[in-house]
């Protein structure tokens, strides 16, 4: 439930709407704008009686959310989220660009790519320390070998770390060295793990389920903001469908949709949506002329011998022209880097 308000009250008069909301069992989110007050009401509304509500002077409607997600709806934020990491942005007017390997592999790779992938212009470095490998006979990751190794491509480069954690183990190891926490596509619904990042003030980029609706998605962004954490980016990475051209199904729909129900941002991983080098360029362009906010690529400097996803990683220089075509297709959307 909603409750906008006009502008023009005093703190007394509004403290005495909250006091009555408050009053009946529920929390509330107050986010006050310019000409208009929104008053977000979480929990159990069945108490609360809209007609009571427009009684008090200055409140202009009462509204009811059909969307089970709260926090992450739009009507209860009209401004759109920015994720704003030591100067590097996503959201807004701001395209943030992810770039990096799917795993670190070594101090030379990484520190190498992340110096060739800054040079382009990314503002974020991924590289996978603790990977989700469908088979436990594949390279599992460097863990805390590879945490380190990111350390030291972000003191090289100065570009923040984006890496993906797997286990409630790891929490407070992530949280003093990572600066954007990934929960990956399996983990989606892990909702411990959402719980618990729920706890922490990072910004999370909360990838996709595999054969997650855009409203399952969304609830697991809400189950990260019900602890207390407003820092979701939400990841488009592909879904499962029957075609097998390409390793997942973009689904560039989900971000003009998501957009409009909810202020969070949202960015697209075309490396592992298509799973085909070829494809990241077109998907790219597509991605970010459909509205997104941002990019997460994989980039390679020996994909033929990537330990992971080397069939779905560009080259730097591929991803060096790449990033001259966003540039200037962000200008369209109103959106620079
Ligand atoms: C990744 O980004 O490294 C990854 C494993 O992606 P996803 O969770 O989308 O499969
Ligand atoms: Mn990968």
């Amino acid at each position: 439930m909603i409750v906008v308000m006009n502008s023009g009250y005093t703190k007394q008069e509004m403290d005495e709407i909250v006091e009555h909301i408050k009053s009946k069992g529920v929390k509330i989110d107050v986010c006050e704008g310019s000409a208009k007050c929104v008053i977000g009401i979480i929990g159990d509304t069945t108490n609360i009686d809209s007609d009571e509500i427009l009684s008090f002077r200055y409140v202009d409607k009462v509204l009811k959310v059909q969307e089970p997600f709260k926090k992450a709806n739009r009507l209860f934020k009209a401004e759109s989220t920015v994720i704003d990491v030591e100067g590097s942005k996503i959201g807004g007017n701001a395209l943030g660009i992810i770039a990096g390997p799917c795993s670190v592999e070594s101090e030379e790779q990484i520190i190498g790519i992340a110096r060739s992938v800054k040079k382009s212009g990314a503002n974020f470095l991924r590289g996978g320390a603790f990977k989700p490998r469908t088979s436990p006979y594949s390279f599992q990751g460097m863990e805390m070998e590879g945490l380190k190794l990111l350390k030291l491509a972000k003191q090289e480069t100065g570009l923040p770390i984006v890496t993906e954690l797997m286990s409630t183990d790891y929490i407070d190891k992530f949280v003093d060295e990572v600066d954007v926490i990934q929960i990956g596509a399996r983990n989606m619904q892990n909702f411990d793990l959402l719980k618990q990042v729920g706890k922490t003030d990072k910004p999370i980029l909360l990838k996709r389920g595999l054969s997650a609706t855009i409203e399952e998605w969304l609830m697991s962004a809400e189950y990260i903001m019900a602890g207390g954490n407003e820092n979701v980016i939400l990841c488009e990475r592909g879904i499962r469908t029957f075609e097998t051209y390409t390793r997942n199904t973009l689904d560039l729909s989900a971000i003009p949709i998501v957009k409009r129900l909810s202020h969070l941002p949202v960015i697209v991983d075309p490396s592992h949506a298509s799973g085909d080098w070829r494809l990241v360029e077109p998907m790219s362009k597509a991605a970010i002329l459909a509205g997104c906010d941002g990019l997460m690529i994989e980039v390679h400097n020996n994909p033929q011998n990537a330990l992971c996803d080397g069939q779905q990683s560009i080259k730097p220089n591929k991803f060096d022209s790449l990033m001259e075509k966003v540039k200037i297709l962000g200008e369209i959307e109103g959106k620079t880097i």
